[in-house]
């Protein structure tokens, strides 16, 4: 079975096209600006076929998707013969709200349902959605499956997900934490579990995906049962635009005092602040890395910030499970920076944990870095969530 994984944002579209018997990536790509002009990256990873990258024209999602399956089928960049050897399609979908817990197979009644999901994500809903029915517009009757960021969330008990509000925000409108990056959640601790030879169902781990977007979940026996990411992707920790955590009354406070409208001071929120806005430097930890070795005091607070935001979070959730087997570091920076994963585990003393320095130098593999004797362990762990849509995918489907 061959799975078509998709993951389309308001002017691109990433694919993915996976074997499900070897579970072997066969091509992956990008297109962009969609709808301004258009340009498509296309990789082909079998078959010795050259790599298509060009400025095409690209007005809707729908030529889009077009663009994608010509190239997967082309004899001159192509993994596969034709479309009939696409078996089924994968869309990774934001927001399931509290209609979905787990992956549906897509019909008409989900459809409805995630446009009502939309209020929840109104930026990244839409885009979603478009690429599902773009999909359908060019490959007809295939079957599709969607995978939400929030599902694996959905098993938090209440007292982690309400908000202490008006009880009638939650039963009428639907105001509670969801969560997100969920299905990199879900695999990270699932491949832990593996990867410590143990059943999931006794392990209490802590996941960090700490990329642009930076959340951490505590997964107590498989279930989430808190993470740090809200109603919105906004909070929690600090991260590369965004601001994390943050006193509503400084929201007032500056609102009224520079005359800011919602929309200007949410973009402040969203695109200005984080490590970004703390380092006037840059939102990318590479760049944070170099300006604090130089001697960048803000950039140092910047990373310090975000250190200590992580190991306090990630201490809350030990209090929170009343132990920790496993802490779990995935994502951009978590599977590229050795400097950030040393000085959060730093933080981690308290837990008995010992990191391996060798191991902790590894790249791009699956790694313990804590040392034999560490109590807690502690692993390193690329996040594959397209493989977990097209796992999702070929079980609904298959
Ligand atoms: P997204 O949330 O957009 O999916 P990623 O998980 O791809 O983000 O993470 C992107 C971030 O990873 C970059 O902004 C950068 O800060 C960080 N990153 C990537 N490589 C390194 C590295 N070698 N050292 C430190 N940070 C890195």
């Amino acid at each position: 079975m061959k799975i078509l994984v998709i993951n389309a944002g308001s002017s691109s579209l990433k694919y993915q096209l996976i074997d499900m018997e070897t579970e072997q990536l066969m091509a992956k790509g990008l297109c962009e600006r969609i709808g301004i002009d258009g340009h498509l990256k296309h990789s082909p990873l079998v078959g010795g076929k050259p790599v298509f990258d060009e400025d095409i024209s690209l007005p809707t999602h729908s030529e889009a998707i077009a663009a994608v399956i010509d190239k997967l089928t082309s004899p001159e960049y192509g993994v596969v013969a034709s479309m009939k050897e696409i078996d089924a399609v994968g869309h990774r979908v934001v927001h399931g709200g509290e209609k979905f817990a787990c992956s549906v197979l897509i019909n008409d009644e989900v459809m409805a349902a995630l446009e009502e999901c939309t209020p929840f994500a109104p930026l990244h809903n839409p885009a979603n959605i478009t690429g599902i029915n773009a999909c359908k517009a060019v490959m007809g009757d295939v079957p599709m499956v969607a995978v939400f960021d929030t599902a694996f969330h959905q098993t938090m008990p209440g007292k982690a997900f309400m908000y202490a509000i008006p009880y009638d925000y939650y039963k009428n409108d639907g105001v509670r934490r969801y969560g997100f990056h969920g299905t990199s959640h879900r695999y990270v601790s699932s491949r832990c579990a593996e990867l410590m030879g143990k059943p999931i169902e006794e392990l209490k781990i802590i996941s960090c995906h700490m990329g642009n977007g930076s959340s951490i979940a505590a997964i107590n026996g498989g279930k989430c049962v808190d993470t740090s990411m809200g109603f919105t992707p906004l909070v929690g920790l600090p991260m590369g635009t965004r601001c994390g955590d943050l006193d509503n009354g400084v929201v007032q406070f500056l609102m009224n005092k520079y005359g800011y409208s919602i929309d200007e001071m949410l973009n402040i929120l969203n695109k200005k602040s984080g490590v970004l806005g703390i380092s006037g430097v840059s939102s990318d930890f590479r760049d944070l890395d170099k300006a604090a070795a130089e001697g960048n005091e803000r950039a140092a607070l910047a990373l310090d910030m975000f250190h200590y935001w992580v190991a306090k979070v990630a201490g809350s959730y030990v209090a929170a499970m009343n132990g920790v087997d496993a802490i779990v570091f995935t994502a951009g920076v978590g599977e590229n920076s050795k400097e950030t994963r040393a000085a959060i585990c730093e933080y981690f003393g308290y837990l008995g944990v010992k990191v391996d320095e060798a191991a902790n130098s590894k790249r791009g593999e699956d790694v313990m870095i804590s040392t034999p004797d560490s109590p807690v362990k502690v692993f390193v762990i690329p996040t594959n969530e397209e493989l977990v849509i097209a796992r999702d995918t070929r079980d609904i489907v298959g």
